[in-house]
């Protein structure tokens, strides 16, 4: 009975530990999809040379342009 006892609880104790570090897996996976999601892939102004997000940059003909005025292109 003693020996049926310690091996139910050796069997919970791996259950739990599996399950700590699976959610810790998913919860790092998570954040780095978050993380990316904020940043996304960094471009350069090709006027002023600054990096910043692709999706605030502004497409131009040779690459992408900050949103400073001086490096936005004449419209
Ligand atoms: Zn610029």
């Amino acid at each position: 009975m003693g020996k049926l006892l310690f091996w139910i609880i050796v069997a919970f104790i791996v259950l739990l530990a599996v399950r700590l570090v699976g959610s810790a897996q998913a919860r790092k996976r998570r954040d780095r999809d978050a993380a990316q999601r904020v940043t996304g892939p960094m471009v350069r102004c090709t006027k002023c040379g600054v990096f910043l997000p692709k999706a605030d940059a502004v497409p131009v003909a040779d690459g992408y342009r900050c949103r400073e005025p001086a490096c936005l292109p004449p419209s």
